[in-house]
């Protein structure tokens, strides 16, 4: 099937390729053909009478000027002239036919006339034809950039390894939580979860080993996510983040400190259960926050931060709380260090 065959998609607006049909350049033949056979029997009938020499004239010319357009839909790709550009100049040519029938033919100023108005109408309709065209074309196309800036957009908002939001995604995810929170007066918490140890475990068993096992370790987290998510059946879900090397941020919607401790405990208990690949045992500190009334969402970090770096002096593998005064010290829960 050629460039221009009648069956293609829509063409562009800059191609010489005809929208779906019969093609203009065929069409134009077509109304050649009919105003020739009018004029023909309008001769014949002694209505507009056209002297022999002049009818051969135009009927070798309107020949050559159709053979010409459609030779033109033949011409490979590129340097096709556009279709609004062949339209125009078919218009053109109708144009100078009918002025040189009605100079050479005397008799019925109606035939020219309707020469005249066909070939305006055929211009204006293959032009509106285009015009269509293009629109669908631009839509079609519009739908498909949309689609692909959601692709693209999904696509960044991920950490490829963990499969998790990234560290923009995950805050802007925060930051809009927290608006709700603040406009709902409901609670929000965050847990900052840090893996114990994990320079160690690279040293040990490699980067590559490391890599899988962050992986693994995101795994498990968001299962857990998922039962706390049922169990809570809150509406928001929550959403974790990877901020940093082993580092994840989980924002949990609609929780109080209480729940976010369970949350974080069943997270815990979740990673220190069975060990990684099968073999290696991996634990995590947790730091919880409360969002307090009128904070920023770097001084719920901060305070969720202090939590943690409290969990990991106290020995790692556990969760601390942040206090809900702000003040400097976390809340030392109770040793949960206990494997289960
Ligand atoms: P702590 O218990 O105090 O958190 O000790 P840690 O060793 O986990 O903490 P530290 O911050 O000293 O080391 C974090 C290590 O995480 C350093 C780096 O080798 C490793 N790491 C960071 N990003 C990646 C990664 O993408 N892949 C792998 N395999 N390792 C990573
Ligand atoms: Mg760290
Ligand atoms: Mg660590």
């Amino acid at each position: 099937m050629d460039a221009t065959s009648p069956t293609d998609p829509p063409a562009a607006i800059g191609s010489a390729a005809a929208p779906r049909g019969v093609r203009a350049e065929f069409r134009a033949v077509l109304l050649y053909a009919l105003w020739a056979g009018l004029a023909l029997g309008a001769n014949a009938l002694g209505i507009a009478t056209l002297p022999a020499s002049a009818g051969l004239i135009l009927i070798a010319g309107i020949a050559l000027t159709s053979a010409l357009f459609v030779g033109l839909t033949r011409i490979p790709g590129d340097e096709q002239p556009t279709a609004l550009t062949i339209i125009a100049a078919q218009l053109l040519m109708g144009l100078i036919w009918a002025t040189l029938y009605a100079y050479f033919a005397s008799g019925s100023p109606l035939l020219a006339a309707g020469m005249y108005t066909t070939a305006v109408g055929f211009g204006l309709h293959a032009i509106a034809e285009i015009l269509h065209t293009e629109k669908s074309r631009l839509l079609a196309s519009n739908a498909e950039l949309q689609q692909e800036l959601e692709r693209v957009t999904r696509r960044a908002e991920r950490d490829q390894l963990t499969n998790s939001y990234g560290r923009r995604a995950i805050l802007d995810m925060l930051a809009r939580e927290k608006a709700r929170a603040e406009r709902t007066s409901d609670p929000l918490c965050v847990c900052l979860l840090d893996i114990d140890h994990f320079k160690d475990m690279n040293d040990r068993y490699g980067h590559v080993t490391g890599d899988r096992i962050l992986a693994a370790f995101a795994r498990r987290v968001r299962g857990a996510l998922r039962t706390m998510d049922s169990v809570n059946s809150n509406g928001l879900g929550s959403a974790m983040g990877r901020v940093g090397g082993e580092e994840f941020i989980v924002v949990l919607p609609l929780t109080s400190l209480r729940g976010a401790l369970r949350s974080a405990e069943r997270i815990r208990k979740a990673i220190v259960r069975r060990p990684f690949e099968g073999l290696h045992q991996v634990t995590v500190s947790i730091g919880i926050a409360e969002l307090r009334p009128g904070e920023t969402v770097s001084t719920l970090i901060d305070r969720a931060d202090q939590a943690l770096y409290g969990a990991k002096h106290a020995g790692r593998n556990r969760v601390h709380c942040a206090t809900l005064d702000g003040g400097p010290n976390a809340i030392v829960m109770p040793d949960m260090s206990a494997a289960g």
